[in-house]
């Protein structure tokens, strides 16, 4: 017989006050960083010490909780990436909420594994899921899936597509099973994990067919149309198109109703990335351009975007739930559900996508969802979009800057210019200003190159954004730009 150890182990707190202590001083530090976050630098460069206190061997023995989480707070929490900051407007970077916080705490205290199971998480993970066919006006009936953000939605959404090509059985046979190759159309300007999707669903690069944009940086359907009908008569074989509501360079929005009504005329799956700016339907400015999201047989987006939730969450939506299906689900002897009992209740999640075991994030959505309303979530699109739109004004009313793309959504691209510099001292000199915005801790837009122009781009999906933020930007990018 074994002999019973004196005493078992367990990771839980040897001391319960001290780490409910320490838990709420955790979320006092937090209210303290939020509350005051406008005040502070949105950026600080890392010291050397810092980088080297994060590149140590793995530690053998504990210590005081309490020293770690002074540890944090010197080297991780100071030096924070900033897009919880009003003037972060780099890349597309959502801001996330105190209650969508809370409600991530909340969801990882309960921690369940939200993919099979009779429990509460199942429920809401439908529950949101339905939310977000509301919210895209998609028909009930359609199916959908909460995944870890924008690509993972996107890859699903074309693995779904691939899946239920013609009669091929795909799923089975793999794409040997098609008599040629299948091809997807997007644009240039289209996200690179379209591609890396493409990549991975076995298409290969070369059969992404990247189409050429308008001067608004919209994909040309003439274009799309003659490729498609070339590709048909090399013996190729067309399966989807993909639209991108949105584009991550400009916010720019392709032709939906067009590339609907060609993806209808040659029978291939409509696909919308709107991993940003399917959000933008909210926003009446944008309702009617984006209406034919509605009809697409699949949509990807992001609510750690421009729903403002916390990271990390996306949602794919697809229209024939029986083609989603079709393409997941799968039941090994190890996850049968029963009629009754912790393994009975809704269909597993893990029959709509990739990943089996899953995080709670529905709780964040659904909690930030019923404090705001819909209705509040539709006005500050709105708003990120009349600040671009005001921001845009601004550049145009400032001799030293110009708009490099129109203002789409809520992206504003510009740059300063000078007379007499070439395009090379235009690059280093918008560059630099971007470098000192960041380095003073002043705002963090990002750059992109349009047309060949080094160009300063602001990105606004931050709920904390005011109007006169964006006065003081273009103040401090002429004041950095004529000192440069
Ligand atoms: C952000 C973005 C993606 C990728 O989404 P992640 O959530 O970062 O994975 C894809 N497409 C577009 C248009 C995006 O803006």
């Amino acid at each position: 017989m074994p002999t019973s150890p004196k005493k078992d182990l367990t990771l839980d707190p040897e001391n319960w006050d001290q780490m409910r202590q320490l838990g709420h001083q955790m979320i006092d530090d937090l209210f303290d960083y939020w509350q005051s976050i406008r005040d502070q630098k949105i950026w600080k460069p890392i010291p050397a010490e810092v980088k080297e206190f994060l590149d140590q061997p793995i530690p053998e023995q504990g210590q005081d909780p309490a020293k770690v989480y002074e540890e944090f707070k010197q080297n991780i929490f100071a030096f924070n990436k900033g897009n919880v900051h009003p003037r972060f407007f780099a890349w597309i970077q959502g801001t996330g909420t105190p209650m969508g916080v809370l409600a991530d705490l909340l969801a990882s205290g309960m921690n369940p594994n939200t993919t099979i199971g009779e429990h509460s998480a199942m429920y809401v993970d439908r529950q949101v899921v339905n939310w977000c066919k509301e919210l895209m006006n998609f028909p009930s009936e359609a199916s959908g899936i909460l995944v870890s953000g924008g690509s993972m939605a996107n890859i699903t959404a074309l693995t779904v597509a691939r899946n239920s090509f013609g009669e091929e059985q795909i799923r089975q046979r793999g794409l040997k099973a098609a008599s040629a190759q299948l091809v997807l159309y997007c644009s240039v300007e289209t996200h690179s994990c379209i591609q890396k999707a493409a990549e991975i669903i076995g298409l290969g690069t070369d059969s992404v067919r990247k189409i050429g944009v308008n001067s608004n940086y919209e994909m040309k359907v003439e274009e799309l149309e003659q490729q498609i009908q070339q590709d048909i008569q090399e013996g190729l074989l067309p399966f989807a198109v993909v639209g991108t509501s949105g584009t991550v360079n400009t916010g720019a929005i392709d032709p939906m109703e067009d590339l609907l009504a060609v993806s209808r005329k040659y029978g291939l799956w409509f696909h919308v990335d709107g991993a940003y700016g399917a959000l933008a339907k909210l926003d009446a400015k944008y309702a009617e351009r984006l209406k034919a999201i509605e009809e697409a047989d699949s949509l990807a987006f992001d609510l750690h975007k421009w729903l403002y939730v916390p990271y990390e969450v996306g949602c794919t939506l697809i229209r024939d739930a029986k083609k989603h299906r079709d393409a997941f689900a799968i039941t090994p002897n190890y996850l049968l559900q029963e009629s009754r009992g912790l393994s009975g209740g809704l269909d597993s999640i893990n029959n709509y996508g990739f990943e089996l075991s899953r995080g709670f994030k529905a709780l964040k959505i659904w909690m930030s969802l019923k404090e705001h309303g819909r209705a509040k979530y539709a006005q500050m699109i709105a708003q990120n979009n009349r600040q671009a739109e005001y921001l845009g004004m601004l550049v145009a009313q400032t001799p030293e800057l110009e708009l490099t793309a129109p203002v789409s959504m809520s992206i504003t691209c510009f740059r300063m210019v000078k007379q007499g510099l070439s395009e090379g001292q235009l690059r280093d000199l918008n560059r630099e200003i971007l470098l000192r915005l960041q380095e003073e801790g002043i705002a963090s837009p990002s750059s992109t190159i349009l047309n060949g122009k080094y160009t300063l781009r602001v990105a606004n999906v931050n709920q904390r954004t005011r109007m006169e933020d964006m006065d003081l930007l273009v103040r401090e990018v002429v004041r950095i730009g004529n000192s440069v």
